[in-house]
């Protein structure tokens, strides 16, 4: 089911000429629509729109499953706000979904708006805190504050360094690992480097490192560059050993190696819902279960028209497709662009700190403050009863709205969001050394980087929130014969119910 929401702006569009634009979509989409909202007059901020607001509460009572409006930029009035109630719908399992394609003239406002919703959502409140912690501990510049130290450093006057000595057997322990050796056969050469070195420990023993220990070093940040103080990280606060593909490669490998049966967990959610179309009649693809000749059920992602074979795409499975798409997602976060998007949702972020809000409220502040003061200056010259005992009724409504405005300035102001650099720096860095088998972290790479998709029989054109490259990727074709067609109407209703 779907529920229409339309808002925000003056458009090419009559409200009216939107809301039949959305009914079609949902109807051709399949989707059952259960209540329209709208805001015509729209002055003030989304907080301030009735029926915005009213279908924002709705939401919790979970009668829903999305929202579909005629285009994204009618959804909220500025990106954070919008970030903000994407978020709350998600919560009570809501998407915003919109009739027309997922293209807008502003493309850094987008970026914006994915970067600000990943932040929101998956490192909300600890954000802050953590950054503000990483600040503190970059302002006393990394120190070594004792404990195990990593193989290929050596600490001078408390600061890491890297040892000339035992560095190059890391970066070799991480380049045999990335060139398909085994953990065993890393062991093997570290052990006989340390022999060679004579590495020994306070104990006067000769160093040597089990497996586990392996892996262990396979996995320290450290080796590239990040600087670990308890739960805190500070990336590229120390020397590198390791650059940042390598580690991640091989932090794939090791997880890849660690779980790589237990893939199919996930199959429910299809986590490209809503960026996946298809490249032949550009019509949405969504996902579908299958049973394959053999009887073995399958997950797919499948062309809206193909459906009801008004177009030729073919079925794609679903792995397949979010594993090319969710690596390249990650590909894209180098050092370069990290830096390149933080300066450009910084930048926006500062130029969309909408202040109009706290002024007006300021305002009747100072004039609820200047009747106050009349009232009370009419009391002191006044000796008629009667019309001092309204002054008095008088003043005490100013003083009840004059508490009521000062609540609310306080609820706008907490309201603003202060990015600073360092802040979408360290999320965009965390964010590039998550798990790559853990369903929320693949989400958030597809959510903050992933602008759409077009699938093609064989290959994909990935289209970044970055906006300044294309991808085309190589994926592979299954055959349709593999499903079993159910008819159309069953279809639907699975739809339906499975994947918004
Ligand atoms: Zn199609």
């Amino acid at each position: 089911m779907v529920d229409i929401v339309l808002g925000s702006k003056q458009t090419d569009q009559s409200i009216e000429g939107q809301f039949r634009e959305c009914r079609a979509y949902a109807e051709r989409m399949g989707y059952t629509i259960v209540g329209e909202y709208k805001d015509e007059h729209l002055t003030g901020t989304s907080d301030n729109r009735a029926d915005f607001q009213r279908m924002i509460e709705d939401s919790n009572k979970k009668t829903f499953e999305a929202v579909l409006v005629y285009q994204l930029d009618r959804f909220s009035r500025n990106r954070y706000d919008s970030a903000i109630y994407k978020r709350k719908l998600k919560k009570n399992g809501v998407r915003v979904l919109s009739a027309r394609e997922n293209i807008s003239d502003d493309a850094s406002g987008v970026l914006m708006e994915a970067v600000l919703e990943g932040m929101a959502e998956y490192y909300s409140v600890e954000l802050g805190q953590k950054v503000e912690r990483g600040m503190k501990i970059n302002a006393s510049k990394c120190l070594y504050i004792g404990g195990y130290i990593t193989l290929g450093f050596k600490i001078v006057d408390k600061k890491y360094t890297i040892d000339e000595q035992t560095s190059p057997i890391t970066l070799n322990a991480y380049k045999m690992y990335d060139n398909d050796h085994t953990i065993e056969e890393v062991r093997e050469y570290v052990n006989n480097q340390l022999k060679i070195i004579d590495k020994r420990n306070k104990k006067g023993e000769l160093v040597q490192y089990s497996k586990g220990a392996i892996r262990n070093l396979l996995a320290d940040k450290r080796c590239m560059g990040t600087y670990i103080y308890k739960d805190t990280e500070t990336p590229n606060a120390i020397p590198q050993i390791v650059d940042v593909n390598l580690f991640n490669r091989v932090q794939e490998r090791l997880e890849k190696n660690k779980q790589s049966p237990s893939r199919l967990k996930t199959t429910n959610d299809y986590i490209l819902t809503t960026k996946l179309f298809c490249g032949h009649c550009k019509d949405m693809m969504v996902g579908i279960c299958g049973t394959s000749r053999t009887g073995k059920r399958h997950a797919y992602y499948s062309c809206n028209k193909s459906r009801k074979k008004l177009c030729d795409k073919k079925n794609v499975k679903k792995e397949d497709i979010e594993d090319i798409v969710v690596k390249e997602a990650r590909n894209i976060l180098t050092d370069e662009n990290i830096n390149k998007i933080a300066e450009t949702v910084v930048k926006l972020a500062e130029q969309e700190k909408d202040t109009s809000t706290l002024k007006r409220l300021q305002n009747l502040l100072n004039q609820n403050e200047k009747q106050k003061a009349n009232l009370f200056d009419s009391l002191k010259v006044c000796d008629i009863d009667s019309v001092r005992k309204s002054i008095f009724e008088e003043m005490v409504k100013v003083d009840a709205e004059h508490s009521d405005i000062e609540s609310q300035i306080q609820v706008e102001s907490s309201k603003k969001i202060n990015l600073d650099e360092t802040q979408v720096i360290y999320f965009l860095t965390k964010m590039r050394s998550g798990d790559i088998n853990d369903i929320k972290y693949r989400k958030m790479l597809i959510t903050v980087l992933i602008n759409k998709i077009y699938l093609y029989d064989g290959h994909a054109i990935i289209f970044f929130n970055t906006q300044d490259k294309e991808y085309k990727v190589k994926v592979p074709t299954i055959e349709e014969a593999e499903v079993r067609t159910n008819d159309t109407s069953a279809h639907q209703r699975r739809i339906c119910s499975n994947f918004l």
